[in-house]
């Protein structure tokens, strides 16, 4: 429920339904606006009455939110949510790309890429340290070795780290090396480990899962919101249908959809929506004129020597070209390729 304060409502007033949603064990959420304010409600579980809210003084009108999801929606927020990266900011004007390899392989590996996308323009770096495989046989990351070396190429290139967080057990060791926690895929559904990354105050960012719907998605971005973390961003990565001609289907659809019903974030990962190196360039420079806030691309220099994820990676080269037309069809719909700010790191 979303309760409209009248234009001319006193201070006591707000404070008397604040009281009022926090009598019924329930949870306010003040939302400041251009003529006013107003008080969401979460934490009931079925529909409130209106009537419990209308007879205080100072409410103009109480209306019902009918979309399950409250705080990831646009009803109770009217601005775009901007999330602070080290010295990025993700959601703003600027783009923002995470490059680098799908899993940390060596020290050696990991520093070569990353120096190599940092030349190019990127923004972060990427690499799995604890890789949700599909076989128990296949490489399944260096673990936390695989962590130090990323605070080895953060160390060397400035480079902020996004790095996938498996489970609850290993959250806190991600925690403490990764600028951005990923949920993979897999895990978008794993309400435990959403409850404790809502819990933690560190970037989130939120794959969809492999068949969910935009509802499913944003509700699973409700459990970190409601936790308290809003410091979260959603990434695209295609998603599973009839088609067997890529290895997912990238659902360019739902970024402008996000956009439409969401404040929160969304960039698009077309590597693992593709599966194929040749298409990833068409699809990242597709994401961004739909107006994707960024990216997030595999780039090894030596794909078939990668221990995953090889034949979708882009080779340094490549990408470089890649960031040249980004900037070029970001300048076309009104984005710039976002610029470290001064001052933050
Ligand atoms: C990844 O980004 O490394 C990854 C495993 O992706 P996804 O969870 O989208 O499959
Ligand atoms: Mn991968």
């Amino acid at each position: 429920m979303l309760i409209l304060m009248a234009s001319d409502h006193t201070k006591k007033q707000l404070a008397d339904v604040l009281a009022r949603v926090r009598k019924l064990r329930l949870k306010p959420h003040v939302i400041p606006g251009k003529n006013s304010v107003a008080v969401g409600i979460t934490g009931n579980s079925g529909a409130l009455d209106k009537t419990l809210f209308e007879a205080l003084p100072g409410v103009r009108e109480a209306v019902r939110v009918t979309r399950p999801y409250k705080l990831a929606g646009r009803d109770f927020k009217h601005g775009d949510t901007v999330v602070p990266v080290g010295p990025y900011d993700i959601g703003g004007r600027g783009l923002i790309v995470i490059a680098g390899p799908c899993a940390v392989e060596s020290e050696e590996q990991l520093i070569r890429i990353a120096r190599a996308v940092k030349k190019a323009g990127a923004q972060m770096l990427r690499g799995g340290a604890f890789k949700p495989r599909t076989s128990p046989y296949a490489f399944q990351g260096l673990g936390k070795q695989g962590l130090k070396l990323l605070a080895a190429a953060k160390k060397e290139t400035g480079l902020p780290i996004v790095t996938e967080v498996l489970d609850q057990r290993s959250l806190d060791d991600v925690a403490e090396y990764a600028d951005v926690l990923q949920v993979g895929a897999r895990n978008m559904q794993n309400f435990a480990l959403l409850k404790d990354l809502g819990k933690l105050r560190k970037p989130v960012m939120l794959k969809r899962g492999l068949s969910a719907t935009l509802d499913e998605w944003l509700m699973s971005a409700e459990y970190l919101l409601s936790e308290g973390n809003d410091k979260l961003f959603l990434c695209e990565r295609g998603i599973r249908a009839f088609s067997d001609h890529a290895r997912n289907t990238l659902d360019l659809n739902v970024v402008p959809a996000v956009k439409e019903l969401s404040h929160l974030p969304i960039i698009v990962d077309p590597s693992h929506a593709t599966g194929v190196r040749a298409r990833v360039a068409p699809m990242a420079r597709a994401a961004v004129a739909a107006g994707a806030h960024g990216l997030m691309i595999e780039v090894h220099d030596r794909p078939d020597q990668a221990l995953c994820d090889g034949p979708q990676a882009l080779h340094p080269d490549d990408f470089a070209v890649l960031m040249r037309d980004l900037a070029a069809i970001g300048a076309a719909v009104g984005r710039d390729m976002a610029e470290p700010k001064f001052g933050r790191q």
